[in-house]
């Protein structure tokens, strides 16, 4: 049987992966690194869809998830993974996630895994994925994991609980930043209304995840607009670089971040912004931008990092916060000039 480390890979199709989900007794789910809504909602909803069927389904977060989706957790194992683990499911189905180095394991490598003798299927919705699956379905146009897995459940005919309705209409939700984003086609906004038939929990996705944030968010968030929120180039660019000490100082969880940048895109003016923070010796990048003439994937990509063409991150080696805002000013403006992206 092909394992991670196996190079002979197979592109294939929806039909195809919800072929493989049926013939599985058992299956683990592993999703990305710092978890966001749509890797929290597309495992666990697969999983709670999976143990609808009957079959032995679970989605391990090695890390804490972020607060807001713990109360969505109900077919998780919090737990590292080891080959011991593997070797007790038939499958590895790796959901949202592009790269072999992002995948949330606890510290374990894809290397690791070649003892057990498990079948790993990668689907996800990020361009140039390369994780080495077995079998792999990589559709870039859909807007979220959230969505593919939801169109496979649908295809193998089984009924879809109410659970996993709820946690991909969350996961739809906030990688479509509630329908804002340019990523809102019809098969989005068909899908939601098919999820909502299914009886997705709406109120309970929307209130954990615009209406729970607590007061030392709100204050980080208030520090932060106020004394480290800058705009150049007319206002068309709009970043903010974080030193450590600043969220440590309120209390504040970087893992709980998902959506803090909108406070940069949503001003006026805005095309490009930048969220910026220090953890340990190096900076995380965060870039969105608002207008697609203008995207952000290519710099990002540039940087080693990925993502999508409106939303997409990396990690750089800089010594403090004055290098990291350097950083923005000599390599950001440059995304406002690419003629040939336009
Ligand atoms: P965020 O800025 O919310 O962390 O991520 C935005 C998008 O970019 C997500 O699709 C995320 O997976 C991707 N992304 C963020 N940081 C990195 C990174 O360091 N490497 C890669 N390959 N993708 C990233
Ligand atoms: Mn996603």
């Amino acid at each position: 049987m092909p394992t991670m480390s196996d190079p002979e890979t197979t592109a294939a199709t929806a039909a195809e992966i919800a072929a493989e989900w049926m013939r599985a007794g058992s299956i683990l789910i592993l999703t990305h690194e710092r978890p966001d809504g749509d890797a929290v909602g597309s495992a666990l909803g697969t999983a709670e869809f999976l143990r609808g069927c009957g079959k032995r389904a679970d989605a391990l977060f090695p890390e804490m998830l972020p607060k807001r989706y713990t109360g969505f957790a109900r077919a998780a194992r919090f737990e590292p993974l080891s080959p011991q683990m593997c070797a007790t499911y038939d499958l590895i189905l790796v959901l949202d996630c592009a790269n072999p180095a992002r995948i949330a394991t606890g510290g374990m490598t894809l290397h690791d895994l070649e003892p057990a003798s498990c079948r790993v299927l990668n689907v996800d919705h990020h361009r140039g994925n390369t994780v080495p699956g077995a079998v792999n379905f990589v559709d870039s146009t859909a807007a979220a994991a959230s969505l593919l897995t939801f169109e496979i459940a649908r295809l193998t005919g089984e009924k879809i609980p109410q659970e996993a309705a709820t946690l991909w209409y969350l996961g739809i939700t906030t990688d479509t930043g509630s329908f804002r984003f340019a990523n809102t086609t019809p098969r989005v906004l068909f899908a939601a209304a098919e999820l909502l038939k299914l009886g997705a929990e709406q109120e309970k996705v929307v209130n954990a995840v615009y209406f729970s944030k607590p007061r030392n968010q709100q204050l980080f968030e208030a520090e932060l607009v106020e004394k480290f929120l800058k705009v150049t180039d007319d206002g068309k660019i709009a970043y903010a670089v974080l030193p450590e000490e600043f969220p440590v100082r309120h209390g504040f969880d970087m893992r709980d971040s998902e959506g803090v940048i909108d406070l940069l895109r949503e001003i006026d003016g805005t095309i490009i912004a930048v969220l910026a923070y220090q953890r340990g010796g190096e900076f995380k990048f965060s870039f969105r931008s608002k207008e697609r003439s203008f995207p952000v994937g290519p710099l990002a990509r540039r940087l080693g990092g990925g993502g999508h063409e409106m939303a997409a991150g990396a990690t750089m080696l800089l010594p403090d916060a004055a290098a990291a805002e350097e950083f923005i000013l000599n390599n950001v403006p440059g995304v406002l000039q690419i003629e040939s992206e336009k």
